[in-house]
């Protein structure tokens, strides 16, 4: 190690020592205040451990500043009382822009002048510090305390990384004494990281990061405060009055920046007319800071008439915090209504009194489901608290419970469909419960755009537009319905829209011919597609065709055990379960029987065995989507040669084909050990009939 060292410097110890210091110290000034970093991290690692490496060699060398002297002080039993060099006052808040102009007016007033310029910054959300150099180099860090006395944290406050031990050379490096104040605060990703560690220790969480920024603060270990990845905007000079410090708050933040603090971005020098878009400004971007503020402060720019304008017992004259709107109000919960989803999920949504959150109103938000609602705590009647989640998304909080009269009610879920009136089912896997009537009023668009697509029953012409059409004037409820559709009310469907001249746009002679020609046709295709197209949950296109191989007709299929079912290699309790739930809706049942009747396809084809038997006994499951070909498709070409097609990967599978973006089954593929084929190499396989 010593060899290292000895290799690397090119001077006695004590010198690269310092260099390497301020190496560092400039390079962390780069980082932290430019923010535009000329050495990677790992280079300014080697660097620190060469650092370590000379002053474990030479302790004699350690200075107090050194920038491995960030954790290694020793822990304080309890923190000393400091007096601070000047009081550390609070700020006077301004609850909304009325109150805003009323401070400018009272300053204007008391100055005689409406042509003062305002420094306008951010109102960081973390726990104050004080901090004293000497000669540029840092002695003392104090929390606020009651604003006279403070705690001496210095241990502490060393270990933040953006807090100079010792100051850029300059003006306030020179100086043989400086007070600075400023904020320390948690990065909201770092208050995360830390709360769901004490989530997992079962330990309690912080309220929020400004707690967290207090609590690591006052770490008695300053190794413990050193994880917490805390950082530091500096904003103030305790003394204004300093004949060498520059005349104006901005100079004087120009003047931190330049020795080395990190000083937040986010500040201007504007008129009074100009702060309110400050205001503003701050409040939209406040979401996308990676730290919480809480308002903007506004300044009185001059220091001379800051000092003019003076203090209350509380708070400087001189300076005002805008706090933002509150974003949490309260309202009262009238109704939890159910929506039915587009594929037939029950959801329970709020209805509350309108109620002004974050600039805009807001009168109702999902509940997701019951033990959403069970674990908030919602009670139909209560005084609840909403928010914008993501500032945009409405949200029920929680109750407030001490508000309750006894009146409220609880919610529980209902047994049918709000819809259709049909009894509905709950997933088990899922929280979510489903209505799976294919007649279901609110599902319908959905089901029969599925129906007419193109790995189901493959009816062109009939696009979005015109489904909807057919469901607005009646004639199409559910996918039997399309078969009973005649040319005449086809061609007269209005399409909702007008012509130039003002006259209904209609379906038309053309379009109604071609599509009455595929639904048609529709009745003839695959038994496994016609299956697909009836929307059955966990029943997709290889299942199907799994299904179908394996019963040969609907009839079959429907009265199959649940036994029969689950002996199928690919089909498991979630499918069966979902089958049953499906032939148990007696709407469903109709529709099917008249689907029977319109003389569809609903028996499978039985496969050639003039083919050679090539893949015999070989398994594929498919997965992803291939360019070539549909799944379907391949699975058919597959078994023609004789190999089976199941669903889902097990050992016993042979191959896996993964497509275009396949997802879990390619992962187990490749944990199993089983061969996973492209597209190209599939083709070959159908193309020779072989496998090699
Ligand atoms: P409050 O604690 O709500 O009375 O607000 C006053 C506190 O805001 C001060 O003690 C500071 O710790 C803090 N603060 C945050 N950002 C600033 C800033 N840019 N200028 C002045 N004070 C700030
Ligand atoms: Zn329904």
């Amino acid at each position: 190690m010593d060899l290292d060292v000895a290799l690397n410097s090119k001077q006695a110890p004590a010198a690269r020592a310092e260099e390497l210091r301020l190496a560092l110290e400039r390079a962390a000034y780069e980082y932290y205040v430019l923010d535009t970093p000329s050495l990677s991290d790992d280079v300014y690692d080697s660097l620190l451990s060469e650092l370590k490496d000379i002053e474990t060699a030479h302790p004699e060398l350690i200075t107090a500043s050194s920038p491995t002297q960030r954790v290694g002080s020793t822990p304080s039993d309890a923190f000393s009382s400091v007096e601070h060099a000047a009081r550390m006052y609070s700020l006077d808040n301004a609850m909304n822009l009325e109150e805003l102009d009323a401070w400018f007016d009272r300053i204007e007033l008391a100055t005689g002048s409406s042509q003062l310029n305002y420094n306008c910054e951010l109102k960081i959300d973390g726990s104050s510090i004080a901090l004293r150099y000497e000669y540029g180099e840092l002695v003392r860090a104090a929390t606020r305390g009651d604003g006279r006395m403070g705690e001496d944290i210095t241990a502490n406050v060393r270990t933040v990384r953006d807090i100079p031990l010792r100051l850029q050379p300059g003006l306030l490096a020179s100086l043989p004494q400086l007070e600075v104040r400023g904020e320390i605060y948690l990065p909201k990703a770092h208050f995360e990281q830390l709360n769901a560690q004490a989530d997992e220790a079962g330990e309690k969480p912080f309220a929020n990061p400004r707690n967290a920024a207090a609590g690591s603060l006052r770490q008695k270990d300053p190794a413990v405060t050193a994880t917490r990845e805390l950082a530091s905007f500096i904003y103030a000079p305790a003394d204004t009055t300093h004949e060498d410090l520059p005349p104006t708050q901005h100079g004087f933040l120009d003047a931190l920046r330049q020795a080395g603090f990190h000083v937040n971005p986010d500040v201007e020098v504007l008129s009074r007319a100009e702060v309110h878009d400050f205001c503003k400004a701050a409040m939209e971007k406040r979401h996308d800071l990676p730290y919480e503020i809480d308002g903007v402060v506004v300044k009185v720019d001059a220091f001379a008439v800051q000092e003019a304008l003076g203090y209350t017992a509380k708070a400087p004259r001189w300076a005002i915090a805008f706090k933002f709107p509150p974003e949490e109000k309260t309202t009262i919960l009238r109704e939890i209504r159910i929506q039915v989803g587009r594929t037939g999920t029950l959801t329970p949504v709020a209805e509350f009194d309108p109620a002004l959150v974050a600039g805009s109103t807001i009168a109702r938000a999902t509940l997701h489901n019951e033990d959403e609602i069970a674990r908030k705590g919602i009670l139909i009647g209560d005084t609840v608290i909403v928010r914008k989640a993501g500032d945009v998304i409405p949200e029920v909080v929680g109750a407030v419970e001490s508000l309750r009269d006894g009146s409220e009610v609880a919610f529980h879920m209902p047994t049918h469909c709000p819809s259709c009136g049909t009894a509905v089912h709950r997933d088990e896997d899922e929280a979510a419960l489903r209505c799976e009537n294919i007649n279901c009023e609110a599902q319908r668009a959905e089901r029969l755009r599925h129906w007419v697509s193109r790995g189901a029953a493959d009816i062109e012409g009939l696009g979005t537009e015109t489904i909807n059409a057919l469901i607005s004037v009646g004639l199409v409820c559910n996918v039997a319905d399309f078969y009973t559709l005649s040319f005449e009310q086809l061609r007269d469907l209005p399409l909702g829209r007008t012509k130039m001249d003002g006259t209904e746009v209609t379906f038309g002679e053309v379009m109604a011919a071609k599509v009455l020609a595929t639904i048609e046709d529709s009745k003839k295709r695959p038994f496994p597609r016609l299956l697909f197209g009836l929307g059955i949950r966990h029943v997709g296109a290889t299942v199907s065709e799994l299904l179908t191989d394996n019963f040969g007709t609907l009839e079959n299929l429907m009265a199959a055990s649940e036994e029969d079912l689950n002996a199928i290699d690919g089909v498991g309790p979630q499918i069966v379960r979902s089958l049953h739930t499906f032939f148990s809706v007696s709407e469903n049942r109709l529709v099917l029987q008249r689907l029977v009747e319109a003389n569809l396809n609903f028996v499978a084809e039985i496969s050639p065995s003039t083919v050679e038997q090539t893949l015999a006994g070989l398994t594929f499951v498919l997965t992803g989507s291939l360019a070539n070909l549909t799944r379907v498709e391949a699975a058919a070409e597959l078994k023609k040669l004789g190999a089976k097609v199941t669903g889902s990967v097990s050992k016993k599978t042979s191959y896996v084909v993964a497509g275009e973006d396949a997802g879990s089954k390619y992962d187990k593929a490749v944990s199993l050990g089983v061969p996973v084929l492209d597209e190209s190499e599939l083709q070959r396989i159908i193309e020779t009939g072989n496998l090699a």
